[in-house]
């Protein structure tokens, strides 16, 4: 076993040896801070004889948590890695722990979207709603929002309710808002459903109810770990805060440059202010950049120095001289995409692997061009988003089964009741629901109890009845993945998928059943269906796929913490990346960090590349990215150069918005005093940068205003 301290550096290592009270690392990408954070995981293990399981590590992404868990056990060798996890996945734990103290039993289900939109769809038909009046995408919107800020007191109010309640309130609503809140409440109420944002909400309500889960917990977690603090939000700052409260060891890394989360609430702030929050705090810093040549390193550094709100901080690479970045302008994206597929065939002609190179993209849509490209170029690649894979229809129709063997939920009885077709069609699932509504039952026992009704005559309800009670017997004590197999076999879901000659998705299912079986492996003797279907639940697309040697599509923002040796950054275009969305200045920073956490990706090779033409969704004429512009000339190579006339014209397009971001940011912050030309003094008590307007409660009115960033307002004093 290599020596903890070996391969760190002096700040490193006091990062790693300065294991009591407040310590916060403030670092550079590239600087080593995750690599301090996992040694130090294996240092409290090793050297100290810390048990795994008191120590909490939390991060931002599922591949993150995955990948640290990989390296300490490589580390100290031993397969407990204790709390190694997301926020979320936190949560599910301590739910699945104490959620009884709230009512809600050990199985809860994790939903993700696909689920939630699957109540939406029952409850716009049973109270004849339409996606003209609200999106299922604006109502999750709208849930979410009235969750956490508009109405968490009414939310955790109802959490403690009996379900009748909460049934009451869904039927004695009538604004559709208010129907599809309280439709949504009820319903995660009916099959204990959880949503990402009630996991870390019903944990801290539970803490605050519970005082002495909590102090459990608190004792439990002798020492606590973030990663990538500076896009820490709310809710999740408060979790941290109350988890080391006991113990007082708190430990948190970031780069206040790579902050790329406040438009979810992420709050960088707590990273400044970290020392006023936990006294005697040590701040360490670091300032060597082992991942990236001096190229990379220049252009980057380059790039953020053009933000205003900053702290100025330079990175000394540790790497020799490599290539130069390169600027490549192409006339459309379908060449840019050409572009980039040969490039990536030439590296990997003169040796790179395909894995050791990613593509990366501000958005999306800018993935189809190159996709095709590199279909056409016979090069393989995976997409660590778009269509997740755990959200394909098969992978989930084969979790729905696995779920309903486990728990006889309602959600995953009516997503694999007629699937294959059972003749259970509309007509048959009302009557159903109809029965289940009346007897305060689930959909299986409604079933159960009404199978010989003469509605299910020439139907397979009997078979399919008879086949979920029986695995359920039969599988409660075996391995996940026999379950698994079992299901997809008696359901007749595979044999279905062989007739429509989906060997694609047949593929994924084989996929699926052995990566049950690796989380089995992995996971040790004790895990139930339920563990598992909890896991499943929290992965989201960065996760999938990660064997094989496959060039690496993803969004900046799923490829934060991790480094390549070559990156594609494409679709550098205005409008794409910075996005059109952007309104204000505050935002326009927040996309440079965006493509600085890009640029600081790579290792060895940086290739920047935009297209003109006119294949953007709005259509209109693409100028090349003003971040491009933001770089200091002579630091990019160009390998097409866009004509004078196009980079005159991308200077006046820049000039003109900026002057409108300009105008329309917020100057002050919430809390200001400020007087106003009219209406006189006030509190600033929101800031709506998306209207470009403070809510501000003025002293002589009765009621809040929301005044325009551009109307001049002065600083008045508390
Ligand atoms: P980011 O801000 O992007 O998350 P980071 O600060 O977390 O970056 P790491 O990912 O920990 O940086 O490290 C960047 C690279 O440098 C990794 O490949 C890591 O193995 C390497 N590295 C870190 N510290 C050292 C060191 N002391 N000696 C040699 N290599 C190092
Ligand atoms: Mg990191």
């Amino acid at each position: 076993m290599e020596d903890i301290l070996d391969g760190l550096n002096d700040a490193q290592r006091e990062a790693v040896t300065t294991t009591e009270g407040y310590v916060r690392v403030v670092a550079g990408a590239g600087s080593g801070k995750t690599r301090a954070l996992t040694r130090r995981f294996a240092y409290l293990v090793n050297d100290l004889g810390i048990m795994p399981g008191n120590i909490l590590c939390a991060t931002f992404t599922n591949k993150a948590a995955q990948e640290m868990r990989r390296r300490i056990r490589e580390l100290t060798g031993d397969r407990d890695t204790g709390y190694v996890n997301t926020f979320h996945g936190l949560c599910v734990g301590i739910l699945q722990e104490d959620g009884h103290s709230l009512g809600y039993p050990r199985n809860m289900l994790v939903l993700d979207n696909s689920d939630i939109d699957q109540m939406l769809a029952g409850i716009y038909e049973e109270r004849d709603l339409t996606l003209r009046q609200m999106t299922f995408s604006q109502a999750r919107d709208m849930i979410e929002m009235r969750k956490c800020i508009t109405e968490p007191d009414y939310y955790l109010d109802m959490v403690t309710l009996p379900v009748e309640e909460l049934k009451k309130a869904y039927d004695a609503a009538s604004k559709p808002d208010d129907i599809i809140f309280r439709g949504y409440l009820y319903q995660e109420r009916r099959c204990f459903g959880v949503d990402y944002n009630d996991l870390i909400f019903l944990t801290l309500y539970m803490f605050r109810r519970f005082p002495e889960i909590r102090l459990k917990w608190q004792k439990r977690l002798e020492y606590v770990m973030v990663d990538e603090f500076q896009d820490i939000d709310g809710p999740q700052h408060e979790l941290m805060t109350q988890l080391c409260g006991y113990h007082r060891n708190l430990f948190v890394v970031g780069d206040p440059d790579q902050t790329i989360y406040t438009w979810r609430g992420a709050d960088v702030r707590f990273l400044m202010d970290f020392p006023q929050d936990f006294p005697g705090t040590r701040t360490v810093m670091m300032t060597t950049n082992y991942r990236s040549t001096p190229q990379i390193l220049d252009v980057a550094n380059s790039l953020i120095s053009k933000n205003r709100h900053r702290i100025a901080k330079d990175l000394v690479p540790v790497l020799p001289d490599g290539a130069p970045v390169t600027w490549n302008h192409a006339k459309d994206a379908d060449s840019e995409a050409a572009q980039i597929a040969a490039s990536i065939g030439a590296l990997h002609g003169s040796g790179a692997a395909f894995r050791d190179i990613a593509v990366l993209y501000r958005a999306h849509y800018v993935t189809r061009a190159v996709e095709e490209a590199l279909r056409n170029a016979k090069i393989p690649y995976v997409i660590y988003s778009g269509v997740q894979f755990f959200d394909r229809a098969e992978v989930k129709d084969a979790l729905a089964y696995l779920r309903l063997v486990a728990e006889h939920d309602d959600l995953s009885f009516e997503r694999v009741v007629n699937r294959p077709k059972r003749n259970m069609g509309r007509k048959r699932m009302a009557f159903l629901r109809a029965y289940a509504d009346s007897h305060g039952c689930t959909l299986f026992e409604a079933l159960e109890r009404t199978v010989d009704d003469a509605v299910f005559k020439g139907t397979k309800a009997r078979p399919f009845l008879s086949m979920v009670e029986n695995m359920s017997l039969e599988y409660a004590h075996r391995p996940v993945s026999e379950a698994l197999a079992a299901v997809l076999d008696a359901s007749g879901y595979e044999d279905m998928l062989r007739t429509e000659g989906s060997q694609d998705r047949l593929d994924n299912l084989a996929e699926l059943k052995q990566s049950a079986y690796d989380w089995e492996v992995d996971s040790g003797e004790e895990t139930t269906m339920e563990d598992y279907l909890s896991h499943v639940a929290l992965f989201s697309n960065q996760d999938t796929a990660d064997s094989g040697d496959k060039v690496r599509l993803m969004t900046v923002h799923a490829a934060k913490g991790l480094e390549f040796a070559h990156v594609f950054l494409c679709g550098m275009n205005e409008g794409i990346f910075p996005s059109r969305k952007i309104r204000t200045a505050e935002q326009m920073e927040e996309e440079r960090r965006l493509a600085f956490v890009a640029m600081t990706r790579a290792r060895l090779g940086l290739h920047i590349s935009e297209a003109e033409g006119f294949t953007s969704p709005d259509s209109s004429v693409r100028y090349p990215s003003r971040f491009l512009l933001d770089v200091r000339p002579g630091l990019l190579q160009f390998e097409n150069r866009p004509d004078d006339t196009l980079l005159a014209r991308t200077r006046d397009h820049i000039r003109l918005t900026q002057r409108w971001t300009e105008s329309s940011s917020a100057s002050f912050a919430v809390g200001d005093r400020v007087a106003h030309p009219v209406f006189g003094p006030g509190t600033v008590t929101e800031i709506d940068t998306q209207a470009g307007a403070y809510v501000i409660a003025f002293d002589d009115m009765p009621t809040p205003r929301a005044i325009a960033f551009r109307v001049k307002l002065q600083r008045a004093d508390g």
